[in-house]
């Protein structure tokens, strides 16, 4: 079976009707390249930059983040590389930032909430992305947003380290903005949203998680897990027509992407790219080929 697939390397990721949904990978670090490169995903659709705060005994550098993105970038160039910003807080803590242990760690201090709250913290990173996107096709996106004011909080630091850096005389590259949409704010708020950013990408674990109540680190739980909950199944549809009305691409990188018994449901709604575990992308791809949207 495993033959099978290697045969779909260099094939597009095309329906049998002929509509192309990008099947990208997901990836934790620098090393994580020659996975996406053996696996012949067409571009990189979440780089979790967790990394550099986890592996760090102190807060990473600007220029050791630089370092870190401008090798992916450049390795995987012309490939399209997006890049979360900063998604610690919750499960994953770090002594260095102080950070207190909380009652509802999930529904706590993480991620942007962290960012909008250090500006400079979070600018230390704008910075570095964008100085990395001079070396090929990276794009940023915001984890954990529940609101419009947040992504444009968000872009306004990303503006001022932009202008920071062209009065400096460094070179960047166009970047284009997704909003990860993986509170149930998120999508009810989609179509405000859409009108601030160039894509979604719809982050499954964790709308499932805060859709459903249900906390995904608790083992006990998963009886009451159903991986095709019709609310979640509606959330990614309704992403899809609000994204979509206002010109904004929609990707799926959660784990969900990833489920062959859902891709025909998902390129049925619309779904324009599908970001999965490296290992995944050939069988991914595979399912997308062989889908005839046409057919009824
Ligand atoms: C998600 O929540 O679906 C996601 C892709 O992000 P993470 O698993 O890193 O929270
Ligand atoms: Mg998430």
């Amino acid at each position: 079976k495993q033959a099978l697939l290697q045969e779909l390397k260099g094939k597009s990721d095309t329906t049998a009707d002929g509509k192309t949904v990008h099947v990208y990978a997901n990836i934790g670090s620098p090393e994580d390249v020659s996975a996406v490169l053996e696996n012949d995903a067409g571009g990189v659709g979440l780089f979790r930059s967790e990394f550099l705060y986890l592996n760090s005994r102190d807060y990473p550098t600007e220029e050791e983040q630089f370092t870190a993105y401008k090798k992916v970038v450049q390795t995987l160039a012309p490939r399209k590389v997006i890049v979360r910003t900063c998604d610690i807080g919750a499960d994953k803590t770090v002594d260095y930032m102080g950070l207190e242990p909380e009652a509802n760690p999930a529904l706590g201090f993480r991620a942007v909430r962290i960012c909008l709250t250090n500006h400079d913290f979070f600018k230390t990173q704008l910075r570095a992305l964008l100085r990395a996107s001079a070396f090929g096709n990276l794009s940023i996106m915001f984890p954990m947003i529940i609101s419009v004011q947040e992504l444009q909080k968000c872009k306004a630091l990303l503006e001022e380290c932009r202008k920071d850096l062209e009065q400096q005389g460094a070179a960047l590259g166009t970047v284009e903005i997704g909003t990860m949409i993986e509170t149930p704010a998120a999508v009810l708020c989609a179509d405000e949203l859409a009108q601030e950013c160039d894509f979604f990408s719809i982050g499954t674990n964790d709308l499932m998680q805060y859709t459903c109540a249900l906390d995904r680190q608790n083992a006990k739980l998963e009886p009451f897990c159903d991986p095709h909950h019709p609310a979640v199944l509606r959330e990614i549809q309704m992403t899809v027509e609000a994204g979509h009305r206002h010109g904004c691409w929609v990707g799926i990188c959660g784990e969900m992407g990833a489920d062959l018994s859902l891709t025909e449901t998902f390129l049925r709604m619309g779904i324009d790219e599908l970001s999965v575990n490296p290992k995944s992308v050939l069988a991914v791809r595979k399912a997308v080929r062989s889908c005839s949207l046409s057919e009824k």
